[in-house]
């Protein structure tokens, strides 16, 4: 069939083009997607693309058709997609590390074997093998996560990335406790979804840090209980560190997550955790960087999850579960929504900082 997509040229910019789509394999699953969700990472993808690929990595959407070997999902169901897929047989995958899967996980396997899709005769890959700034989408069975009617599909869409790694990074990985204090740095789609996740796990007092006066308010609303804006000549945040450190008795908190993306602050979350706390790197920060190891002292830990260290099948009920109760918001990080032929102004809008959140309606 055909489906109209966001193409990255492998020249640093994109296109919305119609695309073939190849009818799924014994166990793949052909989505329709209704909404995707625009992220950082898919102007990372967009820059570093060396040939074309089909942009977006975060999607909701239904089945319209599926492999003879896929039987967890059925034609017309409502689905959610997730790039974490894991075959359950690996090294990684039997020591519980399903996210780190070595068979199908995200720099192996089929996330580049999974160019079956084509663009004028060429195969063509997908970002994170998923796609989904496209009208339909050809993915594997395992990237398929059935979605309880109850959650909208712009919602959903957000569940796929942005949520699963702030909730993951708190609940799976720093296991915030009961009464703990945490500071968050950088209140974009991530950083909020940290906040809600230290909420909901029962931190009473969250320290939102970001130059951006303006996150406060959505920040509050989703659990912060303090604002921290950073002052001017402040590249490290150390400045911004001692004066959190203030709130506590000059101790800092329990728990630091970095959630900005940006280099310079690599090192920053240590700087903001206490004595024998935990600094969590959830920005996908790569680069090399200037590291000042007194930041260590003294007993800190710093560690550096993968998409919150999501086991699909465990936490995306549990989100939903949240969702229906009350505690998970996702509507509210919702504030914007285009069309697939806006991308560029979806681009631009994360880029400046205007939109938290914006959503492709497909
Ligand atoms: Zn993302
Ligand atoms: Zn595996």
């Amino acid at each position: 069939m055909r489906s109209s997509a966001a193409v990255a040229d492998g020249l640093g910019g994109f296109a919305v083009s119609v695309i073939d789509l190849d009818d799924p394999g014994p166990q793949e699953v052909l989505v329709e997607l209704k909404a995707a969700g625009v992220c950082h990472t898919d102007l990372d993808v967009m820059a570093g693309a060396a040939s074309p690929v089909v942009l977006g990595h975060e999607g909701a959407g239904v089945v319209r058709a599926i492999g003879a070997d896929v039987h967890h999902v059925e034609v017309g169901q409502p689905v959610l997609l997730t790039w974490a897929i894991a075959c359950g047989s690996c090294f990684a995958c039997v020591r519980g590390n399903q996210v780190l899967c070595e068979s199908l996980g995200l720099d192996r396997g089929y996330a580049h074997a999974g160019a079956t899709r084509s663009l004028g005769g060429h195969g063509l890959p997908r970002s994170f093998h998923l796609g989904t700034h496209s009208a339909a989408t050809v993915v594997r069975r395992e990237a398929v996560v059935p979605l309880p009617k109850s959650v909208p599909f712009a919602s959903a869409a957000l569940l796929g990335c942005a949520v699963m790694t702030g909730y993951g990074s708190v609940v799976n990985v720093a296991k915030v406790h009961p009464g703990a204090s945490v500071t968050v740095i950088g209140c974009g789609g991530v950083g909020l979804n940290v906040i809600q996740a230290a909420r909901i796990s029962g931190a009473t007092r969250i320290v939102a840090v970001d130059t951006n006066p303006g996150r406060f308010a959505l920040a509050n609303r989703l659990g912060a209980t303090d604002n921290v804006l950073v002052g001017p000549d402040d590249p490290f945040l150390r400045r911004t560190a001692t004066e959190v450190a203030a709130l506590f008795a000059g101790r800092g908190t329990d728990y630091a997550f970095e959630c900005t993306a940006r280099p310079m602050v690599g090192a920053a979350p240590l700087a903001f955790v206490r004595n024998g706390g935990t600094a969590v790197q959830v920005s996908g920060i790569e680069q090399e960087i200037p590291f000042d190891m007194a930041l260590f002292e003294w007993d800190k830990v710093y560690i550096n999850p993968l998409y919150g260290k999501c086991r699909p099948s465990v936490d995306f009920p549990a989100l939903f579960a949240l969702y229906e109760n009350g505690q998970l918001l996702l509507d509210e990080l919702i504030t914007h929504t285009y069309e697939l032929d806006d991308l560029s102004k979806a681009f631009e809008d994360m880029r400046s900082g205007r939109s938290a959140k914006g959503v492709v309606m497909l």
